[in-house]
């Protein structure tokens, strides 16, 4: 009976920006060494969980969490110096960037996004019925930074996503860039900073005099929390309180809550493994630059994106055998406009990487 229903009577009240859309998928797989999402190779210090553990075990879960997650909150604002009022805590940087761009998008609005980027500053503008203006990045992958400006103010736009570090591409804007891109606009400054631990200018400093800047940081990369699902926003006071307007009550469950604080409080323990992650990143380009029939391109970010410049191999192939033959999963970037036989690789442990080098460099000389 099911197969016979009418579905697109239902159908029919979805918006048709949302129709039109692609969802933003992952396929589930379970490598032996996985590098395809950039989270931390390094699970939180035994030390670190077990306090957490013990602050979780003596709350009630039968009770909503803290209206205010005001304990995340103040260690926000206590890490980054930005007053508490300024400060917008969610689950995860996702649902910050939802709420902004809900906060700020509607038919005839337009947000400038210079792509390849993380596709959801897209879907989320679509699904708000926005107008996506895309600028896209250099041949070499830099962001343009004159025509972002001439975008923004072409189209009048509302925001403009600045991810930086970019993923997947790694490239980020300096300081003055960032100044530029707000003292030359009159839009909304969306910056990203999802990977800024391991590079490139935080923008933190400048969100002081420049009321138009909003910053996202998330728990997710360096502070080796993807599991919980933490991030934050800093901006204006008063900006904080429209976007704060999107939020649903009660999102930050107390888990992520306590988690979040402690880490927070005690990321002087994650510091070495940010370090060594960086310098791994490093390692990883310079190693990878010296293979025949690869490009590597700079990055500031956990991972980097590389090229397959050789016709003896195709990039699927190097894909598919380094999950088939070493069990090791990289990320396929190939899809992104600019990034064509692009694949993106994070930096695991020194391990992990090794095993990455080695078995890249196999394949690459199998293939001639
Ligand atoms: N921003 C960027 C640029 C990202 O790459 C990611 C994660 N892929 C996110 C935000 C989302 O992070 P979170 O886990 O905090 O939702």
């Amino acid at each position: 009976a099911r197969a016979e229903m009418d579905i697109d009577a239902a159908l029919r009240w979805i918006k048709p920006s949302v129709r039109e859309m692609g969802a933003y998928t992952l396929k589930p797989t379970e490598p032996r060494i996985k590098l395809n999402q950039n989270e931390s190779p390094y699970d939180l210090p035994d030390v670190l969980k077990a306090r957490i553990h013990a602050i979780l075990a003596d709350r009630p879960w039968n009770r909503y969490p803290p209206f205010v997650a005001s304990n995340f909150i103040s260690a926000v604002s206590e890490a980054t110096g930005w007053p508490e009022e300024g400060v917008l805590v969610a689950n995860g940087s996702n649902e910050l960037i939802q709420a902004v761009l809900a906060v700020t998008v509607g038919p005839g609005v337009s947000v400038v996004i210079p792509e390849p980027t993380f596709t959801l500053y897209r879907l989320m503008t679509d699904v708000n019925g926005g107008t996506v203006v895309s600028v896209a990045l250099t041949d070499d992958l830099a962001f343009d930074v004159d025509a972002i400006i001439r975008a923004a103010r072409d189209t009048d736009a509302a925001v403009v996503v600045l991810c930086t570090p970019n993923n997947p591409t790694g490239g980020a804007l300096s300081e003055n860039e960032i100044r530029r891109i707000h003292d030359e606009t009159d839009a909304l400054i969306l910056l990203d900073q999802a990977y800024i631990e391991f590079g490139g200018y935080d923008g933190i400093p400048m969100l002081a005099d420049r009321p138009r800047l909003v910053v996202l940081r998330t728990f997710s990369k360096a502070m080796a929390m993807a599991g919980l699902r933490a991030g934050y926003m800093l901006a204006h006071p008063a900006l904080a309180a429209e976007v704060h307007k999107a939020k649903l009550p009660y999102n930050i469950n107390f888990f992520t809550e306590v988690a979040a604080a402690e880490v927070l409080r005690s990321r002087a323990l994650l510091a070495p493994m940010v370090a060594e992650i960086s310098a791994e990143r490093d390692r990883i380009a310079a190693e990878l630059a010296r293979v025949p029939g690869l490009r590597v391109y700079p990055s500031d970010a956990n991972f980097l994106v590389f090229r397959v410049e050789t016709d003896a191999i195709t990039h699927t192939a190097l894909f598919d055998r380094l999950l088939a033959e070493y069990g090791i999963l990289v990320r396929d970037v190939s899809k992104y406009p600019l990034l064509e036989r692009c694949l993106r690789v994070n930096a695991g442990t020194p391990a992990e990487n090794d095993a990455f080098l080695d078995a890249v460099r196999t394949i690459m000389t199998e293939a001639g």
